[in-house]
């Protein structure tokens, strides 16, 4: 038999979003539970700094403003249930229900704010060696690499470049395997990158296999303009090709847009009366902590709205 629980507001997702959701709605005296598959803090938690976050003192560590982020949650009477693996929702009734497999969570109103995760590199061999020698969050798994001889980072956006960077702290040089002839970085993670003496880059090029036996020994690349293949030796990888919205547990519910973000319209009403989303898996154009948090913010100033409309009737 699994517990019954019953909530005013649900929030699937524990990240930046989910957690702003939490706080505003738990200020509101809204009994608020945040469902969490692993463990608070989101995406943001897993970088190594965060610079541009408004009113933070200059560069912080991502698990420090995520932290502060969940004592206030809490503070103002969130719960936060972490560990928890959804099995299964319902968002079409009216009373919504979450499942995990211990407890069976309702509430009238679901906050979505599952975030996204990154895009897997499409490379034979990935899934062989993911978690060892393949990885996904420099934060997470850069300290693994300490002196080894050449780490890859793939990508040339804002999160590879940073992550490059902070990977020369463990390994003795870094080079990183970009598929265009320029970065996609913002100026300032260019400028760190091209005068770090650790960090060289190979443009138009794409991973194409993994080499190694037991341990990963190296990447097989292509030459996108040459088309010419080429082995570059490395103890490890780690991947930052772009994002994907993390739906999957609720795609056939919900109006997605073509690539599979949740639609909604500016305040964050989705297309199911009581259901909001916020933070990353939203359709939108900038995916950062600060428009994260401003979603939670206006998805559970309407949820409220909602819930009080809701008595009204
Ligand atoms: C390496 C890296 C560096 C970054 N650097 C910056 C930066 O410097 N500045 C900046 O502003 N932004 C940065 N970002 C982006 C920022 O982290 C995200 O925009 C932000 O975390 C999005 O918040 P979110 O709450 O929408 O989603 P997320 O942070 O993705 O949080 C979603 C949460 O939902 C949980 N979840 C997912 N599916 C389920 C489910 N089925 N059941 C229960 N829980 C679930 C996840 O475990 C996660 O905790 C960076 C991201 C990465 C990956």
């Amino acid at each position: 038999m699994k517990e019954k629980v019953g909530a005013d507001v649900l929030i699937l997702g524990g990240g930046p979003a989910g957690l702003t959701a939490a706080t505003y709605a738990s200020r509101a005296k809204l009994k608020v539970i945040v469902v969490e598959e692993g463990l608070a803090g989101g995406q943001a938690a897993t970088t190594y700094h965060i610079a541009n976050y408004p009113g933070t003192p200059g560069v912080l560590s991502g698990k420090e403003l995520m932290n502060n982020m969940i004592d206030q949650a809490k503070g103002f009477g969130t719960e936060i249930h972490d560990l928890k693996e959804v099995v299964s929702l319902d968002l079409q009734r009216e009373v919504k229900r979450i499942i995990t497999e211990d407890v069976e969570y309702e509430a009238p109103v679901v906050i979505l704010a599952t975030g996204a995760e990154s895009r897997r590199l499409p490379a034979e061999g990935e899934a062989d060696f993911r978690g060892n020698g393949i990885h996904y969050c420099a934060t997470c798994d850069g300290a693994m690499y300490q002196d080894a001889e050449e780490v890859i980072v793939v990508g040339g956006g804002n999160s590879a470049v940073e992550e490059a960077v902070y990977l020369t702290k463990f390994a003795k040089h870094v080079t990183i395997i970009h598929q265009f002839d320029h970065y996609q970085a913002s100026k300032t993670a260019q400028e760190e990158a091209f005068a770090n003496q650790k960090l060289s880059v190979i443009w138009d090029s794409e991973v194409r296999s993994i080499v190694g036996e037991k341990h990963l020994t190296g990447v097989v690349i292509e030459n996108v303009k040459t088309h010419e293949m080429s082995t570059v030796e490395a103890n490890g990888v780690f991947v930052y090709i772009g994002m994907q919205p993390r739906t999957t547990i609720f795609a056939e519910q919900i109006k997605l847009n073509q690539w599979g973000y949740v639609e909604a319209d500016d305040e964050m009403r989705t297309n199911l009366a009581g259901v909001f989303v916020a933070g990353d898996v939203r359709s939108k154009t900038v995916r950062q902590v600060a428009t994260a948090v401003g979603d939670g913010a206006v998805a559970a100033v309407n949820a409220e709205r909602y819930l009080a409309s809701q008595k009204q009737r």
